[in-house]
């Protein structure tokens, strides 16, 4: 199959969370699987910081309000992987410091840097000759190439053959925006209604990912079954509910090259079951960077998040009186919200030499954290996948989570971890208890070590699921299963040399509209 995803952010390119690490892994494994996968991300100054092998490969014109816009398209590769990435450059919008907004706020344009950035995708995917079999779409950022695949291209000979499959990484960042920005959508006034973008009078950019897709997906089953309830839908459960029999759950995976313990570069020693010591040796470097006590065989307790509502930082900060009293230290990684990155310093100054804190964003002791704690916590109040629980059980780091979607697909409960129901303080103290009991019986807990560090995570799995979803999108829009065989692309430079020319007329030949199906039409 030939497949094109889109996300607002790829690994190792330009990173906040979760989403980067899917859109950078799963088109690896896809591609391992045989298919052609070129993903497309904004160029960022991350981007242009981080060193990539880049080229420019095409200039295109894209409609904006009122005019038309020059998008660069740089080409680069996927590190380790048969994939393209390109990149959609234009410094007015892509060339800020942060991805979506100065610390932790929005930046104010952010409809118009989106809805470029998915012009963008569509023209380049046809005047670079992509021809896709299917769309692969993330999160609110990329919504609009449903809904351009619809409106704007329905009539098109290329990109009209393509199905959509739209993947909700997290439904609590929907993209809202005022309804006087309609025209910065590109998309006519009428599609501002109930059944389309709008919602509560406010334009709804995920909405539009929800009703315009063939096939909608999202991270874990459990999740998805969550976000068709009341209180796990943020107000779209009812569009969800409607769309329940095309709504699947497909479980993340984990890049094996970026998260093994017994080849990880930014560890100071590698382990794997058996061979411990060198997670011995990651504790002792951990203590030392976040300034624990050296040599003590106090349990530590790790945690690496955006210190954000939804990671449940507020019912670990009512808890830590009573996990202060336990015999266990503390380290936490993370940046976010005011609130908590001041409250987590202050209990640092408080406990110095038991509790660490380091505010901001590091890879580098990310990997540490993960590797050199003995129990990690998640004590999320909602969590659609969450890696870090896997990453945590990979490196032998017996997790502690809030049984809530991911998390409760992929943590055995006295098994390889330990899970609590109900989102408040006292169910995390009670988990933590349990962890710390189990890690005083050694026998026990090296065994639950081993069973932690042999689950498999391989993206393969997972990709195997998502080309049986591409193909029932397919199957939905009423568009024939994808050909096999070795894809004809045009050379590099032959590409370049066309793109752009070409107008950005909308194609409306009758035998392209025939091959639609009746149901992809409002
Ligand atoms: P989410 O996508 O909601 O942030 P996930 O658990 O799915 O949560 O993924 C988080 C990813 O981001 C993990 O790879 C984690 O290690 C990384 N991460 C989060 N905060 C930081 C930080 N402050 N420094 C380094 N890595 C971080």
């Amino acid at each position: 199959m030939r497949i094109v995803l889109a996300a607002s952010e790829v690994a190792p390119f330009a990173k906040t969370g979760g989403l980067a690490d899917v859109a950078g892994s799963l088109p690896a494994a896809l591609a391992r699987l045989g298919h052609e996968v070129s993903v497309f991300c904004p160029y960022y100054l991350q981007v242009e910081e981080s060193g990539a092998m880049i080229r420019e490969v095409a200039r295109l014109f894209v409609p904006v309000r009122g005019g038309q816009k020059e998008a660069r398209i740089l080409e680069a590769r996927l590190p380790g992987a048969e994939v393209t990435v390109f990149f959609v450059a234009r410094r007015e919008f892509f060339g800020r410091e942060g991805i979506y907004g100065p610390g932790g706020y929005e930046y104010l344009d952010n409809l118009e840097r989106y809805a470029f950035f998915c012009r963008a995708v569509c023209r380049a995917s046809r005047e670079l000759e992509l021809a896709p079999d299917v769309f692969h779409l993330n999160d609110w950022q990329t919504a609009l190439c449903a809904a351009y695949l619809r409106h704007t291209y329905g009539g098109d000979p290329v990109l009209s053959r393509a199905a959509s499959v739209f993947t909700i990484h997290n439904l609590g960042y929907q993209g809202v925006y005022p309804p006087w920005k309609m025209p910065d959508t590109g998309l006519a006034r009428e599609h501002f209604n109930w059944k389309e973008l709008e919602f509560y009078g406010q334009i709804n950019l995920l909405k539009g990912g929800l009703v315009y897709a063939d096939v909608l997906s999202t991270v874990s089953k459990r999740y998805a079954r969550e976000i068709q309830t009341h209180e796990g839908g943020y107000g779209l459960d009812g569009v969800l509910r409607e769309r329940s029999g095309r709504l699947f759950g497909i479980v993340n995976g984990l890049d094996d090259s970026v998260w093994d313990p017994a080849r990880d570069p930014l560890l100071p020693a590698r382990y794997s079951v058996g061979r411990m010591a060198g997670k011995r040796r990651c504790r002792g470097e951990l203590q030392k960077q976040m300034g624990l006590r050296p040599g003590s065989r106090r349990p530590i307790l790790g945690l690496v998040s955006r210190l954000v509502e939804q990671k449940g930082i507020d019912i670990l900060l009512g808890a830590m009186p009573a996990i202060g009293e336990l015999p266990v230290d503390l380290v936490v990684l993370g940046s976010g919200e005011h609130r908590y990155e001041n409250a987590l310093a202050d209990l640092a100054d408080r406990r110095p030499g038991r509790i660490g804190v380091r505010l901001g964003y590091d890879e580098k002791l990310a990997h540490l954290v993960e590797a050199g704690s003995d129990v990690y916590l998640m004590p999320s109040r909602y969590e659609p996948c969450g890696l870090n629980q896997m990453i945590s059980l990979r490196y032998g780091t017996i997790p502690v989570v809030r049984e809530t979607g991911g998390l409760a697909d992929t943590v055995v409960d006295g098994i390889d971890g330990f899970s609590f129901a109900d989102y408040n303080p006292e169910g995390l103290i009670v988990a933590v208890r349990r962890a710390v009991s189990a890690m005083s019986r050694p026998v026990g807990w090296r065994r639950m070590v081993a069973r932690a560090m042999r689950r498999d995570w391989s993206w393969d799995r997972s990709a195997g699921e998502y080309v049986r979803l591409y193909e029932l999108a397919r199957a939905s829009a009423g568009l024939p299963p994808a050909k096999r065989g070795k894809p004809k692309r045009k050379r590099v430079a032959s590409r370049k040399k066309n793109a752009g020319r070409s107008t950005p007329k909308e194609v409306s030949g009758r035998a392209a509209k025939a091959r639609r199906s009746p149901a992809r039409k409002k």
